[in-house]
């Protein structure tokens, strides 16, 4: 579920980066608190600020997901450094799954406005279509910007109600060589659940990808 705030007059952000948000005076709250991080999930230039989330049966998101519209909530930061690389002689490689698309919709809609020359490809793995957040959007980018290009790969499909084409199975070394053979000097990102990031990035390191060259982001909470 997508939620959409007033962006407060003279706060900026970088695409890729996150926030505190805390619920004022919630009708109800658990041991977890009133204060979750998330990412932003809309571009800078966009009008409105967007965090997206996986509903699940907390007070938090009880809360957020039936307050009336217009409520106000406080937010902190901006913060965190899964911001895109300045030399774009560099390929762009980022890894999400489900939820974890929240920081590369930011970057990819930015890229997109700013005409920003980075080659990029984006990794997006979900169960099935129909659970894969900001799909459809993501995939018209690729007319919007010519170095952008989208790999969404389902696991689940005998699960689902659509017909899927695309890639199928979890994102691993062999599919990301068949679409990178060209890619310059690629600097990888990955962000989404603990389980799924650290999975990822063993990936690349047992693939020999160097260290310093791998972003990741926790959503630490799943
Ligand atoms: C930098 C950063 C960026 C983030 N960005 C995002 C984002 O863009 N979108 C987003 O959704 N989240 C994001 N998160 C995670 C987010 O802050 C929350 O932790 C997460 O959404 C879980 O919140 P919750 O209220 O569902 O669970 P909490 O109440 O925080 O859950 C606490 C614990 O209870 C367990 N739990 C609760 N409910 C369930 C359930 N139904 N099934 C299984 N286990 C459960 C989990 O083990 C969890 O660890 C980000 C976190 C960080 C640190």
């Amino acid at each position: 579920m997508a939620f959409r705030f007033e962006k407060p007059s003279g706060w900026t952000f970088k695409a890729g980066q996150a926030m505190d948000m805390t619920l004022l005076e919630p009708s109800e709250t658990d041991a977890e608190g009133n204060t979750r991080a998330f990412t932003i999930a809309s571009a800078p230039h966009e009008e409105s600020l967007m965090v997206a989330t996986r509903m699940r049966d907390t007070a938090f998101k009880r809360v957020l997901g039936t307050m009336p519209l217009g409520t106000a909530v406080k937010i902190e930061g901006p913060f965190g450094n899964l911001t895109l690389h300045n030399n774009a002689a560099r390929t762009a490689v980022f890894l999400a799954g489900g939820i974890g698309i929240t920081p590369f919709r930011s970057i990819v809609f930015r890229a997109a406005k700013e005409k920003l020359p980075h080659s990029m490809f984006l990794f997006f793995s979900n169960r099935r279509p129909e659970d894969a957040p900001f799909l459809e959007e993501l995939l018209t980018m690729e007319r919007e910007n010519p170095n952008y290009k989208l790999i969404a790969t389902m696991t689940e499909t005998a699960k689902s109600h659509r017909s899927w084409n695309g890639e199928t199975g979890l994102i691993n070394w062999e599919m990301l060589s068949r679409y990178l053979k060209n890619a310059a000097s690629p600097i990888y990102y990955i962000a989404g659940p603990p389980g799924l990031a650290k999975g990822l990035h063993e990936t690349l390191v047992k693939s020999s990808v160097d260290d310093d060259d791998i972003r990741t982001e926790e959503f630490s909470g799943y």
